[in-house]
């Protein structure tokens, strides 16, 4: 470790021999960069702060030890305070980190794998009909819901969490699998191509934290899935009635007919991959 913080130390001191201010700047710069990428990397979720907070204060203090950087100790922490600050940050914040390296590698690995399927436009537009028909009666009945307008890609264990279902889509089996105090009426339902493919799954909740206090755990549910994998969530609010659609962790709200079609078209025409 020492010789590590040596050899840093080593290295400033060639750079400040190149040209001090030169090195600082590229370091100040390189820094800056790092918490950049960080942002993009981490958006959407609580460490996003550090961007916000983390490059001000790096810029701070690396200006701070630059005006103080006639004492090769203060040389030495120059390297040693950014490096420290990312592994602390990174430590801090594990969990966020761990979620966008898996939405990143879901979305790379999983979310272009389309599934070319042979529906008939007949079927399909049967489909939209039934999951829209089942969406409007239970906002009619205050019915909570969480549909998953998946394409393949939603991981096994979020299968396995609920309870396999392999039916086809119709508005009486939406609306009795989440009838209040039925088995399965709890958690989501997955939605794949024209199968009601698994009820009752537990999806990660969205750690969010400028959500309205009116979106408890169903919302965080429904959103914490888009934010992992390139799915399309629906939701009846049982307390309101409110239908929405949520996709890449954004929220609308008041979903009316005309935006549910235009979701599941997009759903079953593109994201499907439909022929
Ligand atoms: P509503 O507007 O319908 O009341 P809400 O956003 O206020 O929704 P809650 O009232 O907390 O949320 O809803 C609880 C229900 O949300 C649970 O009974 C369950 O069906 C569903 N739910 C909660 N957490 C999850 C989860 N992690 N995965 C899937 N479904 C969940
Ligand atoms: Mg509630």
């Amino acid at each position: 470790m020492d010789n590590l913080a040596d050899k840093i130390a080593g290295l400033f001191e060639n750079l400040q021999r190149l040209d001090f201010l030169i090195g600082a700047v590229l370091f100040i710069a390189f820094f800056t960069v790092v918490y950049y990428f960080l942002f993009k990397f981490l958006r959407g979720n609580g460490a996003a702060v550090l961007a916000k907070i983390g490059v001000p204060v790096m810029i701070a203090i690396g200006l701070a030890l630059l005006l103080l950087s006639g004492n090769s100790e203060v040389n030495r922490l120059f390297f040693i305070v950014p490096v420290a600050a990312v592994l602390f940050a990174a430590i801090v914040y594990a969990v966020e980190c761990k979620s966008s390296v898996w939405r990143k590698a879901n979305l790379k690995f999983f979310g272009t794998k389309h599934a070319v399927k042979n529906f008939s436009e007949v079927e399909v537009s049967n489909c939209i009909d039934e999951i829209i028909r089942a969406l409007q009666n239970m906002s009619k009945n205050d019915i909570g819901a969480i549909i998953v307008l998946s394409n393949g890609n939603v991981p096994e264990r979020i299968l396995e969490s609920g309870v396999k279902v392999d039916s086809a889509i119709t508005s009486q089996l939406i609306e009795s699998i989440f009838f209040p105090k039925t088995p399965l009426h709890d958690g989501a339902m997955i939605i794949n191509g024209t199968k009601i493919e698994a009820a009752g799954c537990f999806l990660p909740l969205s750690q969010k934290e400028n959500l309205p206090k009116e979106l408890g755990t169903r919302h965080r549910a429904a959103i914490g899935i888009t934010e992992n994998i390139d799915v399309t969530t629906l939701i009846v609010s049982e307390e309101t009635g409110i239908i929405s659609v949520v996709k890449g962790g954004n929220i609308t709200r008041y979903a009316d007919s005309e935006l549910l079609r235009k979701t599941l078209s997009k759903f079953y025409w593109q994201d499907m991959n439909v022929r």
